[in-house]
């Protein structure tokens, strides 16, 4: 039978099978992947051939093709990756002007990560209700430079539902990864989507005492109205890829789309003469900020360490 897997934990694997009916399943030997060395052979997201053994529980025998997946790299000193998830339609990017304070630096990595797997992205602005003048004023400027770069923005208050309808829409009949700083919102926007999944608030992302995270895997959940979520054990494992340095303005499309007209085919926009972009950052018609995001990216050693 196929299926879909929610959760691993490891060495199981819970699969939706095309029943409908969830089975807990091993694999069968050994599972390898073409291309890339993981640490984990199958992903929550994977599509999977599994055979029924008794009762709810099954064998993987057969990992399917991957539309996309996203990585990161492994904690051990080998360099192998560990797939956070797979198959994946879009990111969700929750965030919240305060509480706590947006950090577009983050926002800017997870988008650039995002392009680079060439995965579309959204952003979900939270908390609206408790957002001062000044907080939307902040907000407004944020909005005028995403918007038209064409990363849809949605306002969202869980506590007042507001932007929930909208919410939903954008959700429906994707399969969609949730990321966002511990403590944005997200469990309560997912309850406040479907009451009958009925998260624990701060679930979503666990941290122990110490604030590091507990849980290391990705979870699938099925919303009642035909979307499923994918959440992440948090921005730490997210937004962290191996780039060519010379191609990361490609992973920001305001970047991309005026790169043509630099004076050096392989300008890297950071100090060549005649750069399209440095003129166009002066005419205002690039964000400064984006900019300095990408300096940040490109000057980043090591992403890793730093994240
Ligand atoms: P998560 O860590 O991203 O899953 O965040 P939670 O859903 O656990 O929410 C963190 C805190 O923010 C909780 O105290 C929530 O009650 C609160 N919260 C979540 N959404 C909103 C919102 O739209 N408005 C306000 N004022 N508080 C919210
Ligand atoms: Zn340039």
């Amino acid at each position: 039978m196929q299926g879909i897997v929610f959760k691993s934990t490891g060495s199981r694997y819970k699969v939706k099978g095309e029943d409908g009916l969830f089975y807990i399943c091993g694999i069968r030997g050994k599972m390898r992947l073409s291309g890339i060395k993981s640490t984990n052979p199958v992903a929550v997201g994977d599509s999977v051939d599994f055979e029924v053994e008794s009762g709810n529980l099954g064998v993987i025998t057969h990992l399917n093709d991957r539309k996309n997946y996203l990585v990161r790299k492994s904690t051990n000193l080998s360099k192998q990756v560990h797939v956070l998830a797979a198959n994946i339609d879009q990111v969700l990017m929750i965030c919240t002007i305060v509480q706590p304070k947006i950090a577009l630096g983050l926002v800017d990595r997870v988008l650039a990560t995002a392009e680079a797997y060439e995965i579309p992205a959204v952003l979900v602005f939270n908390k609206f209700d408790i957002y001062s003048e000044e907080d939307k004023d902040k907000l407004a400027g944020i909005l005028s430079i995403y918007d038209p770069i064409g990363y849809p923005c949605i306002i969202t208050s869980a506590t007042e539902k507001r932007g929930i309808e909208k919410l939903k829409t954008v959700l429906q009949n994707k399969t969609t990864l949730l990321t966002g700083h511990s403590g944005v919102g997200k469990s309560s926007l997912i309850n406040t989507i479907d009451p009958n999944l009925q998260l624990k608030t701060g679930e979503i992302s666990h941290f122990n005492e110490k604030g590091q995270h507990t849980t290391t895997f990705a979870e699938m959940h099925e919303l009642s109205f035909g979307a499923q979520i994918i959440d992440t054990p948090g921005v730490r494992s997210f937004g962290v890829f191996d780039f060519d340095k010379s191609v990361l303005a490609h992973y920001f499309p305001e970047m991309l789309s005026k790169s043509t007209e630099c004076r050096f085919h392989n300008c890297t926009h950071v100090n060549e003469p005649g750069c399209a972009i440095k003129q166009t950052i002066e005419e205002g018609g690039i964000s400064a900020q984006r900019y300095q995001s990408y300096l940040n990216l490109f000057f980043d050693e090591d992403l890793e360490k730093s994240y």
